[in-house]
């Protein structure tokens, strides 16, 4: 199958369609989690009351992100192109879908988007689950073969492998995961010229 003929595209958001600004260690040092604990998994496991504090704080975080969000070089054209071609198109973050939609107006391509195909860390397990992808397959009643997960992290990748879609790496100068990555693009301009 050629990357043309994928009418089903999932992205991955922050350091996908915008320039990644998350400093996940700054966050970690003021939740008090330790350097290489997965932070949702960390959050998942406290007792409650701490658990809703801290995902209080992140989520405040997170706005001021949302807010000042920046497109990736060429998301917003690659966007509209797919969009334009009548593609079908979701969002699977571990964001929270408020601040997706948020970050997605502010860089210009909420329309491209339907809100219920803008899965955050509250509508789905988070990433690498595949639950999300499976999750939009069925709603666009689509064998997930046919769609493909874009993303600049292994855990995108790992999210597409383990849900059966293809997939694709972006914004990493190199394929580091070339067992993983199905396709590879410097960037999402890159990824533009790839689609031909
Ligand atoms: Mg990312």
């Amino acid at each position: 199958m050629k990357l043309h003929d994928i009418r089903h595209w999932v992205f991955d958001m922050d350091g996908t369609l915008t320039v990644a600004v998350h400093d996940f260690a700054a966050i970690r040092v003021a939740l008090d989690i330790p350097p290489q604990s997965d932070i949702l998994g960390h959050l998942a496991a406290l007792p409650a009351d701490e658990a809703a504090a801290k995902h209080a704080w992140l989520l405040e975080h997170e706005r001021d992100l949302a807010l000042g969000s920046r497109p990736a070089p060429g998301a917003v054209a690659l966007v509209r192109e797919l969009a334009g071609r009548g593609c079908r198109l979701g969002i699977l973050t571990r964001n929270a879908r408020e601040l997706a939609h948020v970050t997605l107006q502010a860089i210009g391509i909420a329309e491209c988007f339907p809100k219920a195909h803008i899965l955050g860390r509250d509508e789905a397990e988070p990433k690498p689950s595949p639950e999300g992808l499976l999750h939009i397959a069925q709603a666009w009643n689509v064998n997930p073969a046919e769609m493909v997960m874009v993303g600049d992290h292994h855990i995108d990748l790992d999210c597409g492998r383990a849900a059966g879609t293809r997939t694709v790496l972006v914004n990493q100068p190199h394929n580091d995961w070339p067992e993983l990555a199905d396709w590879h693009a410097a960037d999402c301009r890159a990824l533009q010229v790839l689609l031909g």
